[in-house]
């Protein structure tokens, strides 16, 4: 088994879920008593929120590198963040290192191709929805990228960090959400990328699938770490 070295606590709400869904996954794949040979390098996420305020993403880039670099020292094999906007600084990460980073896109862009959907709806934070970094990788790939109106980001945005990055499901947030996804799905969007790490912890019931990115990149994880 190759030792993953994820870097995580963005929120660590969500660093559980990849914690859980890796282990039962080699669990699964191995049987008996195995379980994921891994390293996690969980930073405090309060200087990562403020820099991401700030826009200071070389310094919030400098720091998740530090401890790319940690995981690195400590022999892991390959490095998996675990959220969708610190992709935003991915290329300062892959640079400080030499073993290589799972992009969490690209296991979202396999399952969109396996299943037809050409045209998308993305929810995340507004770095996600709004900045390039994401949507366009998205877009290389072929895909037609829908992103919800200003009022519907501001409201997903505010969720993930008044909310789920804190712990708390509220199920007014639920129905918000699956709203969003009903007005994108009327806009032709055939599937729904849910493109932050925590979406998944609302259990929105959508009539058009949703995607969700801490699912396929913790499956990407367990393929790279049996590979
Ligand atoms: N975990 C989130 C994501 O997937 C948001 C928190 C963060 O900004 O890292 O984008």
């Amino acid at each position: 088994m190759r030792r993953a070295g994820l870097i995580g606590g963005m929120s660590w709400e969500s660093t559980r879920t990849y914690y859980e869904l890796i282990n039962r996954e080699v669990t699964r794949r191995l049987g008996g008593h195995h379980s994921a040979d891994l390293l996690l390098a969980s930073v405090d996420f309060a200087p990562i929120e403020a820099w991401q305020r700030a826009a200071n993403w070389s310094a919030a880039g400098q720091h998740l590198a530090e401890a790319a670099v940690r995981l690195e020292g400590a022999g892991a094999d390959f490095l998996a963040l675990c959220t969708n906007t610190m992709h935003k600084v991915a290329s300062t990460i892959e640079a400080a290192v030499a073993i290589p980073l799972v992009h969490i896109a690209a296991p979202t862009i396999v399952a969109c191709r396996r299943s037809r959907h050409r045209r998308v709806g993305l929810l995340g934070t507004r770095f996600t929805m709004e900045d390039d970094f994401y949507r366009a990788r998205l877009e290389r790939a072929d895909l037609d990228v829908l992103v919800p109106d200003a009022n519907d980001r501001a409201t997903v945005h505010r969720i993930i960090y008044d909310e789920l990055c804190q712990g708390s499901v509220e199920p007014a947030s639920v129905a918000a959400l699956e709203a969003v996804v009903g007005r994108l799905s009327a806009q032709g969007a055939q599937a729904v990328v849910l493109g932050c790490t925590e979406l998944g912890m609302l259990g929105c019931q959508t009539a058009v699938p949703l995607l969700d990115t801490t699912v396929l990149h913790a499956a990407a994880v367990v393929d790279e770490m049996l590979a």
